[in-house]
């Protein structure tokens, strides 16, 4: 017998859809952070419960939210970043398709506090599966917007099982906020645990790019990294720290943005190993941060349901120039040490 095809029922395509963008607590921590450096925060902080499963929230104080659009701000493809297809292309914004508030608001229980400039007070709106739940109230609260998460994937038993120790979901969720406050060292960022008294990651705001390193990785490691020098390249530019020959890390760390996004790129993961590979010790791995910035054209932004990866049109080219130059600057500073030069 032929099965016959029907359209799912709404909830059900939601409920698809969340479980490809939110994973894990950290996949909700990143969208957040995005949509709050979107909205021009200066300042963000992050608390959590329970490594984020039983709650976690984000401060910020950007632009806030239009009271007008509170009903529909956890509902599927609504968004103020996007209008029409092109200008997909020339994106700006970390967001785009207005699915992070709706997929976790299908997987969990979502409040939201903001107050936009011209508000005389806050509000908060509570939501569940993109639904606003009754009408927003009026609350005390400074410019901007706090979103708190509680019961991470309560409806969803396989996947609340499938997560990790509370000390695992927590460092993934440090591990992405040690990276964006490096990248973003201008903004504030700070993480909690409601658990404990001390913060775990503290970064001021007007952060130097060293101080922001200094905050997760120590100042000691400062003395082990050098610059990589601004380059321009036909297909982009680049700049960013690179550890020198002192560093011998357990594992490599290799923090890559792309036009302002975190993203694995696992090519030029392999070229930055390629290009320590004969100066260090075996089983030692270096750290490196690159920040490339491609014209907007040469990258799509579009082909990871989580935004980890993204697509480039020269990429081979770019991992040439990024290992190139970590080859220059590891001949200089062997040269500077006086430990010779590399075979
Ligand atoms: P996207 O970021 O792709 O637009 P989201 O679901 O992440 O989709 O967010 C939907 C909309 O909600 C955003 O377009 C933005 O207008 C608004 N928004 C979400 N978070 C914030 C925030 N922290 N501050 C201001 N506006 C926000
Ligand atoms: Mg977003």
């Amino acid at each position: 017998m032929i099965a016959t095809i029907r359209q799912l029922p709404e909830d059900v395509i939601a409920k698809i859809a969340a479980g490809e963008v939110i994973h894990r607590p950290v996949n909700a921590i990143k969208e957040l952070m995005e949509n709050s450096l979107d909205a021009g925060a200066t300042r963000i902080d992050v608390r959590l419960m329970n490594g984020g499963m039983k709650q976690l929230e984000i401060q910020d104080n950007g632009t806030g939210i239009n009271c007008e659009d509170l009903p529909i701000l956890c509902q599927r493809f609504t968004t103020s970043k996007l209008s029409k297809f092109e200008d997909l292309f020339d994106i700006q914004t970390f967001g785009f398709r207005g699915e992070a508030l709706s997929s976790i608001s299908t997987v969990a229980r979502v409040e939201v506090v903001t107050r936009t400039e011209s508000m005389e007070y806050a509000v908060r709106a509570k939501y569940q599966d993109g639904e606003l739940l009754g009408p927003p109230e009026r609350c005390a609260g400074n410019r901007g917007t706090t979103i708190i998460v509680r019961d991470l994937f309560y409806n969803l038993d396989i996947r609340r099982h499938a997560l990790g120790s509370t000390t695992d979901e927590f460092n993934r969720i440090l591990s992405v906020m040690q990276r964006y406050a490096v990248h973003y060292c201008s903004a504030a960022f700070s993480l909690r645990r409601l658990e404990k008294g001390v913060p775990d990651l503290v970064v001021p705001l007007q952060a130097t790019r060293q101080q922001a390193i200094a905050a997760s990785w120590g100042a000691k490691m400062l003395t082990k990294l050098t610059p990589l020098s601004p380059t321009v390249t036909p297909q982009g530019t680049f700049e960013g720290v690179a550890s020198t020959l002192e560093y011998h890390g357990a594992r490599p760390t290799v923090i890559t943005f792309v036009n302002g996004r975190l993203v694995e790129f696992p090519a030029l993961k392999s070229a930055i190993a390629g290009a320590y590979r004969h100066h260090l010790p075996s089983r030692k791995h270096p750290w490196v941060f690159v920040a490339l910035t491609v014209p907007a054209g040469d990258v799509d932004v579009n082909v990871h349901p989580t935004k980890e990866r993204v697509s480039l049109v020269s990429e081979a080219e770019l991992c040439d120039a990024v290992a190139t130059a970590l080859d220059r600057s590891l001949q200089v500073v062997r040269g500077v040490a006086g430990v010779g030069t590399s075979q």
